[in-house]
């Protein structure tokens, strides 16, 4: 049967483990869609696109050779053939990626794309992203935002990138975060979205609270 499982939150949140960890438990496909606009900034970095020109942007969305996999058990995301996984975590995407989030018409493309990946999926999908309860799939089976103080946040960030922590985590998280949310609404629930506050539960904890919310 249809299950789409909607998280939303801002970076550090722990939404990409605890989605992957709810998608493997109720044999779900899961969607990065953070990995999406990711990739499509890997893309006009490598193409030399101008991120002051929206126009370039959009047409470099549009025209992206983005092959994203959808399991949970391992990451597939390929552009133009290259696997790209560990590239669009790197300092120069994370600090470019919201010259895309904030083009609005890049967003359309990328939300349509999100959309067909879910309907592909059977509607069988955890998605996760910033826009996923509001924008891309406001009618999924549940939503929920997740979200974690600005401390608990920072540390999971830092430790997620271990040695590779750089020097501006802060702008990196906090900084990015309010670039973001000028164009989508992920600090505050909207109606009908469930809140779950991460900063005092541990993985397990937040991954149970999803799915006590799912089964409910
Ligand atoms: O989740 P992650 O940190 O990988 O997301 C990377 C960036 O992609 C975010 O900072 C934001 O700019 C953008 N994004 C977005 N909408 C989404 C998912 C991610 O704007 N649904």
């Amino acid at each position: 049967a249809r299950l789409v499982v909607a998280i939303d939150g801002p970076s550090g949140s722990g939404k990409s483990s605890v989605s992957k960890e709810v998608a493997r438990r109720f044999n779900l496909a899961y969607l990065d869609t953070g990995a999406m606009y990711r990739a499509v900034t890997w893309w006009c970095l490598h193409t030399n696109v101008d991120l002051t020109d929206a126009d370039a942007i959009v047409q470099a969305t549009r025209t992206v050779p983005l092959d994203m996999g959808t399991d949970p058990n391992g990451e597939r995301i390929t552009v133009a053939g290259q696997d790209v996984r560990s590239a669009i975590r790197g300092d120069e995407v994370t600090d470019n990626v919201s010259a895309i989030a904030t083009t609005v018409p890049a967003r359309e493309v990328l939300v349509a794309l999100q959309r067909q990946i879910i309907a592909d999926s059977g509607e069988r999908m955890v998605a996760e992203g910033r826009d996923i309860t509001t924008v891309v799939a406001p009618d999924a089976t549940v939503r929920i935002l997740l979200t974690a103080s600005e401390e608990a946040r920072m540390a999971r960030r830092g430790k997620q990138l271990g040695e590779a922590a750089s020097s501006n985590l802060k702008d990196q998280v906090v900084g990015r975060d309010a670039k973001d949310s000028t164009v989508v609404n992920f600090t505050e629930a909207q109606d009908g979205v469930h809140l779950l506050d991460s900063s005092e539960l541990s993985m397990e904890q937040t991954v149970q609270g999803v799915i006590d919310l799912v089964i409910r």
